[in-house]
């Protein structure tokens, strides 16, 4: 790959950071953040600037008149928009989305999302949506990758995580997700402290907090292993099976 078919690839996939505070640049206007980086990379020239970046601010929901402004005079949610905006103006085709709702409040939240789910629609944009909360996974992804301390525990398509989870972490996961058929269950977390990544349990790094553990969990580490059609985990309980 030359160099410059190197830099149209890192073009192509562009971040949406966690915290839409500390993610945009206090002493840039609103238009300067969103078209810079396109007016660098030659995607547009200063004749076509405005009309550029009005219409990645309005494909975001903000109000192009509010382009002249800094980042302090927007809520939370708009300054989310305002790096969504920032991020298709290079014209990606992948988002790599870190925690992009959680700073959020939840009425927002749900905003945001819906957003994004249109601008996939509309940009046949592909997302990695990194989240903690499940819910959020549910509702976005078409196929979900359960770490834990570092190492891929599961993966499968969401219907399958969540219809058929293997995994145990996966499974307590999924039994810590309040739900109203539940409605007089006990809220059970998961037993134990996460142990520091830095000096992670030897073996399967969850079976300090296994219900299941074996003795073979505290020295082997389980291997990604099919246990369904594109549904992979890691766990020896799939051994025994
Ligand atoms: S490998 Fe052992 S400790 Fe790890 S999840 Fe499976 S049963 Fe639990």
């Amino acid at each position: 790959m030359s160099a410059a078919e190197a830099h149209a690839a890192r073009l192509k996939v562009q971040m949406i950071f966690q915290d839409p505070y500390a993610s945009l640049n206090p002493r840039l206007r609103v238009d300067e953040i969103v078209g810079e980086a396109a007016r660098i990379h030659g995607l547009v020239g200063n004749g076509d600037f405005d009309d550029y970046v009005s219409t990645q601010l309005e494909r975001a929901g903000l109000d192009p008149a509010l382009r002249q402004r800094y980042p302090h005079q927007f809520s939370g949610g708009q300054r989310q928009r305002i790096g969504i905006a920032r991020a298709l103006a290079v014209q990606p085709s992948m988002l790599v989305c870190d925690e992009a709702v959680a700073a959020l409040d939840v009425s927002i939240q749900a905003q945001i999302l819906n957003l994004f789910m249109d601008l996939r629609e509309e940009l046949n944009l592909t997302y990695l949506f990194i989240s903690h909360d499940l819910g959020v996974v549910e509702h976005l992804s078409d196929r979900v990758v359960i770490m834990y301390l570092g190492r891929v525990v599961e993966t499968a398509t969401v219907e399958e995580v969540f219809q058929r989870p293997n995994h145990p972490y996966t499974q307590a996961l999924l039994a810590e997700i309040p739900t109203l058929k539940s409605r007089h269950k006990t809220f059970t977390a998961i037993k134990g402290e996460i142990p520091s990544p830095l000096n992670p349990p030897s073996g399967c790094h969850f079976h300090p907090r296994c219900p299941h553990a074996m003795p073979r969990c505290k020295t082997e580490v389980p291997t990604l292993k099919g246990i369904a059609i594109n549904h992979l985990s890691a766990c020896h309980l799939n051994d025994m099976a």
